[in-house]
């Protein structure tokens, strides 16, 4: 049964491997962020938009302010008295 297995993964990843036409076109990709930043990275697609980037992200910016738009941790220091 394993091997099986292992031999249809093969297959499969074989014949992934060598449709090489079955992949998108990468293009410059212009991604906007919900703070304002914009960059450039390569993707299939042409535009982003995102909320949250290395920019403005806590853990980039070293600032405490929580990514917290639905209010989960109000819910959650709430639920526990904290
Ligand atoms: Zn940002």
């Amino acid at each position: 049964m394993l091997e099986q297995v292992s031999s249809l993964t093969q297959k499969l990843l074989k014949g992934l491997m060598m449709r090489k036409d079955i992949h998108p076109d990468y293009k410059e990709c212009k991604v906007k962020c919900a703070c304002g930043n914009e960059f450039e990275i390569r993707t299939n697609k042409e535009e982003m938009t995102i909320d949250i980037c290395n920019e403005c992200h806590p853990f980039f910016t070293g600032s405490e302010r929580s990514v917290d738009a639905a209010g989960r941790i109000d819910k959650f220091k709430k639920k526990y008295n904290l």
